[in-house]
């Protein structure tokens, strides 16, 4: 097959673009990872990272995939039959619960139509009628991936301290982090899970656990077998500069940068950014006549959309040709949503006429696919991009 001429346009939610000065650090020679200039390195990026997850505590560093990470926050903090709180958001939400349940805990899922977030009535009915302290655990996604649907975790914290309950706060922002405005320290967060190949523009291969004093705490009595997870020992060799066992140092080299480039746009206007792509891709959505998946207006992620076809019109047939004919990745319907959704990621190393040729490639693909729509959409966007809709 011949290769299709200029760049690929990678708009899944993940793996996200990776920008050339990310994969130049990432060039750079890998080094002795128990020498002086690894140590420096290491304890630079310990604290350079904290500002994304909002935090001045410690932020646990894997060589591994987000769903490394999941599992670390589990390990690290309970027991085998604790209860745990969670809710049905979407495809992640249910992985989550399933490794869970696979780790001997118990639990209460509550259920959802995979169009909104987790609901804060509904966690502080949960936490109230727990009187005896049960629950040891509340698991949410931030962002969840499948759907587009953004939870508010603030006012889950809310939901907690209004009950006066104790359990921890587990949250995942693999999709959001560095995105998505997020406040680890602020929220009351205690384990906030993440990784490299969202918004943080790295590729795959670093996951992260933010751990809170609370957190820490109830490391010291968390019964789960825990040996390559456990936090204590990369924390013990992190305070001179150092990790347990290999971390992944090239990764690390793009971390660093990465970093440099969200500090350097400033933490609000990347995610001023995230906010207006996600408003113009919406405003494309509508004005092409088709339905958001998301139903709650507050909770419309900025990080991508998830687009419901048409009934009768099949969505991966529209991403396999919007690939084939403009060598463009969407995300798939994940779960239950396979060929009834498809998604656009509109985050990380992205700018205004990556999303217009992005939501371009999708008004083709539509028309091409004989899906019935206005073309009107990339217009509508256009002028949310230039600051001239609704004038
Ligand atoms: C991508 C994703 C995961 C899974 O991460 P992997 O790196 O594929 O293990 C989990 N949760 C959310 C919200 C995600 O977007």
């Amino acid at each position: 097959m011949a290769q299709p001429i200029g760049r690929h346009f990678l708009q899944i939610p993940g793996p996200t673009n990776v920008p050339e000065q990310v994969l130049r650090a990432m060039s750079a020679p890998t080094i002795d990872h128990r020498g002086p200039e690894f140590a420096a390195l290491t304890l630079d990026l310990l604290e350079a990272v904290k500002p994304v997850f909002g935090t001045t505590g410690p932020v646990v560093i894997y060589p591994s995939s987000g769903t490394g990470a999941w599992e670390a926050a589990l390990v690290n903090t309970l027991s085998p039959g604790d209860r745990v709180l969670a809710f049905e958001t979407g495809h992640f939400a249910t992985l989550w619960r399933e490794m869970a349940e696979s780790l001997g805990l118990e639990v209460e899922f509550v259920p959802g139509d995979w169009r909104h977030g987790a609901d804060p009535e509904a966690a502080a009915a949960h936490l109230a009628a727990d009187t005896d302290h049960a629950i040891k655990a509340v698991c949410v996604v931030h962002n969840e991936t499948s759907t587009g649907a953004t939870s508010r975790i603030a006012e889950i914290r809310r939901a907690l301290d209004d009950a006066g309950h104790p359990a921890l706060l587990l949250v995942d922002t693999i999709s959001s982090l560095g995105s998505v405005d997020y406040r680890h320290d602020e929220w009351g967060v205690d384990v906030t899970v993440s990784c490299s190949q969202k918004g943080l523009m790295l590729p795959p291969g670093l996951g992260f656990n933010a751990v809170s004093d609370k957190a820490l705490r109830a490391a010291e009595s968390a019964g789960l077998r825990r040996s390559y997870w456990d936090w204590r020992p990369v924390l013990e060799a992190n305070r001179r500069g150092f990790f347990h066992s290999t971390p992944a140092t090239n990764l690390l080299y793009g971390l660093r940068e990465a970093l440099t480039m969200l500090d350097e746009e400033g933490l609000p206007q990347v995610y001023a950014r995230h906010l207006r792509h996600a408003e113009a891709t919406r405003a494309a959505v509508r004005g092409w006549g088709l339905e958001i998946l998301c139903l709650d207006e507050r909770e419309h992620s900025p990080a991508l959309t998830a687009v419901v076809m048409p009934e009768g019109h099949d969505a991966d047939k529209l991403r396999e040709l919007i690939l084939e004919k403009f060598n463009m990745s969407l995300g798939a319907g994940l779960g239950k949503l396979k060929g009834t959704v498809f998604r656009i990621g509109h985050l990380g190393h992205f700018n205004d006429v990556a999303l217009a040729g992005t939501l371009s490639g999708v008004q083709m693909g539509l028309e091409l696919a004989g899906v019935p729509v206005d073309d009107s959409g990339v217009a509508a966007a256009l002028r949310v991009l230039t600051g001239k809709a609704g004038a």
